[in-house]
């Protein structure tokens, strides 16, 4: 009778635990488990898969709910390409939580460099800085410098997903998020009036940011991604966003604030 009775609640262990296999696997075969980021969909009307990492997560682009596809202006907001830069994130969780302005069109890419953020560094699973990988004025560098910038113009997936992105959404406006200098850069190749009217909507300073503090011999950056923005589509404007070395949430709030505005304006 003992026995029996074990062997019941044995064979009613194994039952359930077929269940909730059966239950995780059809999840996974849903979604796989590379899955998209669950911050980013919560706030999306459409998400874009526009790539993978090196290690096969997904990289996708969301566009936020209550965006104007007639909007004079498409913003894309990038949170961070750099895997030890985490703070931009913080800013797209921020514009995640409210629809586009009226009148506007955001799109953001929560994680561009998912392998990165997750090794906690700098470059990408190949130890390659997808912010010195894209493919005009490109230079090869020592694999071993921390701004290594890969084997070959564009040889990083992470790199071309985020071409992927530009190409597909064809953002007026691009502000991807680093850290720490505190100050928004000058766009390459462009009047820094974006930069201008961002520093006005945050306190940050606009100052340009020499090269030579990434470390470049010749003062200047090379293959970056607002580089490459800002030579391959004359409609755009990309411009590099620096925070600080932590960001407070009222800092957080005043620039999501700062985008939404961005994006009602007449494209700069
Ligand atoms: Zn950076």
């Amino acid at each position: 009778m003992r026995i029996k009775f074990w062997l019941i609640v044995i064979e009613g262990a194994l039952l359930a635990i077929a269940a909730i296999a059966g239950v995780l696997a059809f999840q996974i075969w849903q979604n796989p488990i590379y899955s998209s980021d669950p911050k980013q969909k919560a706030g999306c009307i459409k998400t874009l898969t526009v790539g993978r990492s090196v290690e096969g997560i997904l990289i996708e682009a969301c566009q936020l709910n209550g965006s104007n596809p007639q909007a004079e202006n498409t913003l894309l907001v990038v949170g961070t390409i750099h895997g030890d830069e985490p703070d931009g994130k913080l800013v797209i969780d921020e514009l995640l939580t409210e629809p586009a302005p009226v009148n506007g069109e955001i799109w953001v890419i929560r994680d561009g460099n998912p392998d990165g953020a997750k090794l906690e560094t700098r470059r990408n699973a190949n130890e390659v800085d997808i912010n010195r990988n894209f493919p005009i004025k490109w230079v090869a560098s020592d694999p071993s410098a921390r701004t290594y910038s890969g084997p070959s113009p564009a040889s990083e997936p992470e790199t071309l997903a985020l071409m992927n992105a530009v190409e597909l959404i064809k953002p007026t406006q691009i502000v991807v998020f680093h850290q720490p200098y505190e100050q928004i850069d000058c766009p390459p190749d462009r009047p820094k009036t974006i930069s201008d009217r961002l520093s006005q909507l945050t306190g940050f300073k606009s100052e340009c940011i020499p090269g030579e503090k990434s470390g470049s011999p010749t003062n200047s950056y090379t293959g970056t991604f607002t580089i490459w923005v800002n030579s391959t589509f004359p409609d755009a404007t990309a411009v590099t966003f620096e925070l600080g070395v932590t960001t407070t949430q009222t800092k957080i709030e005043t620039i999501a604030k700062a985008l939404r505005v961005l994006a009602t304006e007449p494209s700069i």
